[in-house]
């Protein structure tokens, strides 16, 4: 069986970097019925546990991504690492380090100026006392031999075994550190397949070494390129490296989203498009790319018109009401309303803004427009029309344009005499959706209002 995991340290909220590397191990696992089982790795900020949690569960339940068994903590499982630090010990695989902190220092500051230390960082490694000093605890790394791995991604890896420190595996204070816990919790946990940032590809090789140390079979490891900005550079929060959850904020479907995000260093030919059942069937993380990926707004707006163009309208309303607080549930026009805009904004939140604007009389009037369209004869003609429609009783688009019509011919005038100065007494600007939809949808009285208002 196909196990995959997800594994954030808990910083606050999930950004989108994280929620690819989950998609993408979530896809595994579903293509392949397996499980795909989240950890949160909370040695340093055990007390944020809570929060870490919430914030994903907070996302995941937005995206439609959720995990198998039970979250597992790490800060909750010290006496486990502390028993497999004490095997290794007892194996003579690790030892106790009594370098202090300013000898560290002398041997760090000596590496960057590319010198050999005057200290040797493994003078404790057969040491075979004890001394009554604080110490680290330090992973044997073997001094021969190559140390190496298959990554599914970049292909064999491989370097001398002797490149590798031997590195700590439990602090002074006796907290045990990333590179060993990582790898007792994928072991545990049944990891079969890993996908996760190549941040992580060099501390492979350590990890790689203590399965070895454990004889334990190492998993098949993944590492996915970062996500650059559009200028191929790391990504800031100016370039949308935020909370998962302010694209909701934006006005995002979570469809759109994945779809972006799959497409963010995975391809398929050249399709673009892709339903969630789709990257399930098609997806593989030997297609992923070698090369990072640039985010790219424009594509994700076009996914999102997409999605939202695909969307029924009743889950729109729903949507709008829910995230923006634009309720027109109980309008008699709502479907006439949606389809329009349905077609012209990239997100739902310009579609709220752009209902919002529609359905509140103009506080103010485009000056650039009015003075381009609305000349004297012309306010001339918004009079005869208000009179026009006593009447009338145009109700769906179609009415409202054959009214128009009807107005233009009685009169002899020319379009642009009448449409935009009446989209201007709308909603105060000549741009918006079709001007006979959005009489209709206002409604004869509130048209008329709208005029008066304008003439007054
Ligand atoms: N907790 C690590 C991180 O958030 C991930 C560790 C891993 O995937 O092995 O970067």
């Amino acid at each position: 069986m196909v196990i995959t995991r997800f594994a954030p340290s808990p910083t606050g909220y999930l950004h989108i970097g994280g929620l690819r590397t989950a998609l993408f191990n979530w896809l595994w696992a579903k293509k392949n019925n397996g499980k795909f089982r989240l950890r949160i790795e909370d040695t340093d900020l055990s007390r944020n546990k809570q929060e870490a949690v919430d914030a994903i569960l907070e996302a995941f339940n937005w995206t439609g991504l959720h995990w198998d068994d039970e979250v597992v903590f790490q800060s909750e499982r010290f006496d486990k690492y502390k028993e497999y630090v004490k095997e290794l010990l007892d194996k003579g695989m690790a030892y106790k380090c009594y370098l202090t902190k300013e000898e560290l220092e002398t041997i760090r500051e000596a590496r960057m100026k590319g010198e050999e230390p005057p200290i040797d960082i493994r003078k404790y490694r057969d040491f075979k006392g004890e001394l009554d000093k604080p110490y680290v605890i330090r992973f044997k790394a073997p001094l021969s031999g190559k140390v190496g791995f298959e990554d599914g991604v970049k292909g064999k890896a491989e370097i001398d075994a002797s490149q590798v420190d031997d590195f700590v595996i439990a602090r002074s204070d006796g907290t045990p550190t990333y590179n060993f816990v990582v790898v007792i919790d994928d072991h545990e946990m049944g990891m079969t397949d890993i996908i996760r940032g190549d941040d992580h590809f060099t501390n492979t090789f350590k990890q790689v070494l203590v399965y070895k140390a454990f004889g334990w079979d190492v998993p098949k490891f993944y590492h996915v390129p970062m996500i650059h900005n559009e200028k191929g550079s790391k990504m800031s929060k100016r370039d949308g490296a935020v909370d998962v959850m302010e694209y909701k904020r934006e006005g995002y479907l979570p469809e759109a989203l994945l779809n972006f995000l799959v497409r963010l260093g995975w391809s398929h030919g050249d399709q673009e498009i892709f339903s969630i059942d789709e990257m399930i069937k098609l997806f593989d993380p030997k297609d992923i790319n070698k090369a990072p990926s640039r985010y790219n707004k424009e594509k994700l707006d076009w996914l999102n018109q997409h999605y939202i163009k695909n969307s029924p309208n009743e889950r729109i309303v729903k949507l709008l009401k829910e995230d923006f607080g634009v309720d027109i549930e109980g309008h008699d026009k709502k479907e006439i309303l949606i389809d329009e805009l349905k077609d012209r904004v990239k997100t739902l939140k310009e579609m709220a803004e752009e209902i919002k604007k529609m359905l509140s009389t103009p506080a103010e009037y485009n000056e650039k427009a009015v003075k381009k369209f609305l000349k004297d004869e012309v306010i001339s003609n918004l009079r005869e029309f208000l009179v026009f429609l006593n009447d009338k009783e145009p109700k769906t688009p179609v009415d409202w344009h054959d009214v128009m019509n009807e107005f233009l011919e009685l009169k002899g005038i020319k379009p642009k005499f009448l449409m935009p100065p009446l989209r201007i007494a709308m909603v105060g600007d000549t741009k918006g959706i079709d001007l006979a939809a959005m009489l209709s949808i206002l409604g004869k009285d509130e048209v008329k209002k709208r005029i008066s208002k304008l003439l007054a």
